[in-house]
């Protein structure tokens, strides 16, 4: 597809350099082609023998630097012959249109990039499995690739359940809440690489339950939220265990999100095929291979943190990126934490101040309910399992996701 059609989309295919980079001695300054070795006793006044500026070629014949001699030269622009070094202008005084004064030494090597240093002709620039940002674009760009081959996205179902569930744009009832969790959940995956696949919301009930998890099971991977905790209507583990399911995990040791669960349905899992479907009736058959699940937790945090821990890994790797570890930066903690030991925590927070300075500090929040919390928050504190206290001052790990 056309390159910039490929933003956020994984490389199926490495990027090489199609010459060397540079592909000629670039100049990265304004100033004077010099020899290092005509600077070494200042002020050295040296003969004006000629200009290049960027995009010009100085053909060796009639633009090269001799001792005693300069050039007048230009950022981007190609050192010419018998030149070891770029004297800035900020160090020159022009005497007449054919001397320049040089008022600083300078060694050989200084203020140039010499061919290839960068990368020679054939190098890999991109390995395939490279999400493409601003920054791979712009590699593929100048190594001329104006189309790249990328993986297709993989489709992620997204099921909501849950009886207390409306859709956004019916009214609520008094003990009614609208399904925001459909919605954080496909712009993860979307930002994830993925294709969401929003489906209806499920009750809390085994039957309909089961129709929409079969139906999920037709994607790629399938993302369910709420109903996995340990309450009478929570059923999506027990509708699981009738699919025969295989569990690696169900819960982890942190919070929000304790009781997310990760399973496979096999391959003899009958899947409602939407391809397979005759004149909008549902066809139940097998699905092709093993079928990946989460179960997240439906508090609109837990989800949103249990999403990025271990969904969005999963998604990455099959839209065929190379898997990245996970990156917790750290910042200053403004002031003291009190919490309780046993579980991981991620807890809202600010991050502020500028360079060194980086500073944190938590919101104040209702649990991980409390949506609205989120807006004034811009990452996580994650705190140890182990600790009851962080004192102010401390340089603290955090979640940027
Ligand atoms: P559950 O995990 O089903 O026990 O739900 C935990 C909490 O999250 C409950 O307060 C639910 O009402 C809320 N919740 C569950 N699903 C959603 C959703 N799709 N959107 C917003 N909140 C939800
Ligand atoms: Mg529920």
């Amino acid at each position: 597809m056309d390159l910039l059609a490929g933003l956020g989309r994984v490389l199926a295919e490495s990027i090489v350099a199609d010459r060397d980079f540079p592909s000629f001695a670039r100049a990265t300054r304004d100033g004077y082609a010099v020899q290092a070795a005509d600077s070494a006793k200042v002020p050295a006044r040296l003969k004006l023998v000629g200009e290049v500026k960027a995009g010009d070629w100085p053909e060796p014949g009639t633009c090269a630097v001799a001792r005693g001699q300069a050039v007048a030269i230009m950022t981007g622009a190609p050192l010419p012959a018998g030149a070891d070094a770029v004297v800035m202008v900020e160090h020159t005084s022009s005497l007449t249109d054919h001397s320049v004064e040089l008022r600083r030494s300078i060694s050989a090597g200084e203020n140039f990039v010499p061919r290839g240093a960068e990368a020679r002709a054939g190098q890999l620039l991109l390995d395939r499995g490279r999400r493409l940002d601003h920054a791979e674009i712009a590699i593929a760009a100048s190594a001329g690739k104006s189309r790249v081959q990328v993986y297709s996205k993989p489709r992620v179902a997204v099921l909501s359940t849950g009886d207390e569930l409306v859709e956004i744009d019916a009214t609520p009832g008094p003990a009614q809440i609208r399904n925001s969790n459909s919605y954080s959940l496909a712009a993860q995956v979307q930002n994830a690489g993925g294709e969401a696949v929003r489906l209806a919301i499920a009750p809390d009930e085994r039957g309909p339950l089961r129709a929409l998890i079969l139906q999920g099971l037709d994607c790629d991977l399938l993302l369910l939220t709420g109903g996995v905790s340990a309450g009478k209507y929570d059923l999506v583990e027990q509708v699981f265990e009738e699919l025969k399911a295989e569990f690696y995990f169900t819960g982890a040791e942190i919070q929000p999100g304790r009781p997310v669960v990760f399973g496979s349905c096999g391959a003899d899992t009958p899947v409602r095929s939407d391809n397979a479907s005759i004149a909008g009736e549902a066809t139940e058959v097998s699905a092709p291979d093993k079928r990946f699940f989460f179960g997240l937790p439906g508090n609109p945090v837990s989800t949103m943190v249990t999403f990025d821990l271990f969904a969005r890994p999963m998604i990455e790797a099959l839209s065929g990126m190379t898997p990245q570890p996970l990156i917790f930066p750290r910042a200053r903690l403004k002031s003291e934490i009190r919490t309780k030991t046993g579980l991981k925590r991620f807890l809202p927070a600010v991050l502020s101040g500028e360079f060194e300075n980086a500073e944190v500090e938590l919101v104040r929040w209702q649990g991980s309910g409390d949506i609205a919390a989120l807006a004034r928050a811009n990452c996580y504190v994650v705190i140890p399992p182990d600790r009851e206290q962080i004192d102010a001052g401390e340089w603290v790990p955090l979640w940027l996701r």
